[in-house]
């Protein structure tokens, strides 16, 4: 088959995935630098609405790197991002944010001197007070550890509860797309558990779409739709979570021996 039919083929298939709609983000060529080092050379994703997709991959793969490159800090040096139709590559954060991305980024970042009431205000902040009860109650649902402990100051809580709040406050922006940084980092297996059921439960329930970053392949690759796996800055593998799951070099790099195995999941 010729160059441009493969292509063709290429393009079909995404079509299919999505929906035969054009994706809800579509990462395109791009690359990202510190300084004179890339961190991302060249890197293609697609992601479709209501699809949860996961990036893969070992420390300092660049996967942190990617999603902050979505949510326009770092910016990417070449290469475009679109998110429904609109290039976002040159947009400064406030303003993709004001077009339905939230992120929960790595490390939970809350505010640790504020309580956990005003961690959420602080999310809620670009709607203002039209649907903050209605989204308190909704976060509060999905993580009852959370409504437990409103009135605590943010940086008291254990490190599964502030990774909760700083999904919950994420999800208080109303977000279309929400890109997840290692939400089960460093967490207890039942806890990591409880992240991710609310995961699928949002994906589920409100159609809310997932780009979720994480070293824990197992657990993503069940959870998402489809997945990439990054390696050095570029994507070098994609395919169903089932697929990937499955493929002999997944298991052997990211699901055998270490902690994002089977074992106890
Ligand atoms: P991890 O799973 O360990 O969080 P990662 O896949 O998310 O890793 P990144 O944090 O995106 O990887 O880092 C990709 C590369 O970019 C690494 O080599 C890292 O050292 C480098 N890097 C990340 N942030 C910076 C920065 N602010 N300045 C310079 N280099 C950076």
């Amino acid at each position: 088959m010729s160059v441009a039919g493969i292509n063709v083929l290429v393009e079909e298939t995404r079509a299919i995935q999505a929906g035969a709609k054009p994706p809800l983000l579509a990462v395109r060529d791009v690359s990202t630098y510190y300084g004179s080092v890339a961190a991302l050379r060249g890197v293609d994703i697609d992601v479709a609405d209501g699809e949860i997709v996961t990036l893969i991959g070992a420390n300092g793969a660049g996967k942190s790197t990617l999603m902050m490159t979505i949510f326009g800090s770092p910016q990417a040096r070449t290469g475009t991002i679109t998110y429904d139709g609109r290039d976002i590559t040159r947009l400064p954060t406030h303003a993709i944010a004001r077009l339905g991305i939230a992120q929960s980024p790595e490390g939970r970042r809350v505010f640790p001197r504020m309580s956990v009431f005003e961690n959420l205000q602080m999310g809620a902040s670009l709607h203002g007070e039209r649907h903050f009860q209605e989204d308190l109650e909704k976060v509060c649902t999905l993580f009852p550890r959370v409504k437990e402990r409103l009135h605590q100051r943010a940086g008291t809580m254990s490190g599964g509860e502030q990774q909760m709040l700083a999904i919950a406050r994420a999800l208080m922006s109303r977000p279309r797309l929400l890109l997840l940084d290692e939400p089960s980092l460093g967490l207890a297996p039942l806890v990591v558990k409880g992240i991710f059921d609310a995961i699928k439960e949002l994906n589920r329930t409100d159609g809310m779409t997932i780009f979720l970053v994480e070293q824990n392949a197992y657990h993503a690759l069940k959870l998402a739709h489809r997945g990439y796996v990054l390696v050095n800055g570029r994507v070098t593998m994609s395919g169903t979570g089932r697929a990937l799951l499955d493929d002999p070099n997944v298991k052997a790099a990211y699901l055998e021996g270490g902690h994002t195995g089977p074992v106890g999941a």
